[in-house]
């Protein structure tokens, strides 16, 4: 039986766990960094990826987990686990913040505004719907969700949503829109794929929808098969 890792330090692990048991796989709760060998992907959930991070230093997870994701492991981050993943956020408090890294964008925390103005909405998935089938939209919640404002050469975007206004991000982009792999002045990414990394701005794990959890397993199974090799670089400043 295929097993998954959660990181299990804070937010919504159960639910992951319980998306991965409706696929018929087991997910692990991960809490300390010795549990990262019994596993050979893993989920990072989302929650609050301060207090995430904070947690992870006490129980000196940072190592493991850049090794996990410098070794080609797949691994998803759903919402404050984007964050985890990314090379850079910025945002409300997010200097200094402490992240995994590995993914190559630049994330924008609570970029939708915060608890009051967490909303849900369909989003445009051609890869999710191409791959897994289904109706050709997924509905995204979004908690206090961040946004990726700009992303590497080597990141695919899954998904974006378009922005009525953000003055953080109409300043930014007034100045900063370039070509190819950035943002458009109307539009943020929301659901990114850079080798074996997937990330995500939303919840998946809260819909009864499975077909994430179904497209990161099929990632598990390229991983398996040889025909995706990614050994991620995560740079050291
Ligand atoms: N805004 C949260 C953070 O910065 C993420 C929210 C979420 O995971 N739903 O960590």
């Amino acid at each position: 039986m295929t097993i998954v890792g959660v990181l299990a330090l804070q937010g919504s692990f159960n639910e992951h766990i319980a998306a991965l048991r409706r696929v018929g796989v087991k997910g692990v709760e991960i809490r300390k960094p010795e549990q990262l060998q019994n596993v050979g992907s893993l989920i990072i959930p989302g929650g609050e990826s301060t207090t995430m991070a904070k947690l992870a230093e006490y129980h000196n997870l940072f190592p493991a987990l850049r090794e996990f994701v410098k070794m080609g492991k797949p691994v998803w981050g759903t919402c404050a686990g984007l964050i985890f993943l990314a090379n850079k956020a910025t945002g409300q408090k997010a200097g200094g913040q402490e992240l995994i890294g590995g993914l190559d964008c630049t994330v924008h925390r609570n970029f939708f505004g915060s608890q009051i103005q967490s909303f849900e909405a369909d989003i445009a998935v051609p890869e999710l719907s191409s791959k897994e089938g289904g109706p050709e939209t997924f509905r995204g919640v979004f908690i206090r969700a961040p946004a990726i404002l700009e992303v590497g050469p080597e990141v695919q975007v899954l998904a974006d949503y378009p922005v009525s206004s953000n003055e953080e991000f109409d300043s930014n982009s007034a100045d900063g829109v370039q070509e190819g792999n950035t943002v458009s002045e109307k539009r943020v990414i929301v659901a990114v794929r850079q080798g074996n990394l997937l990330a995500t701005a939303f919840h998946p794990e809260l819909t009864a929808d499975t077909r994430w959890h179904s497209y990161f397993l099929k990632m598990l199974a390229d991983v398996r098969e040889g025909s995706s090799s990614s050994v991620v670089s995560i740079g050291t400043d």
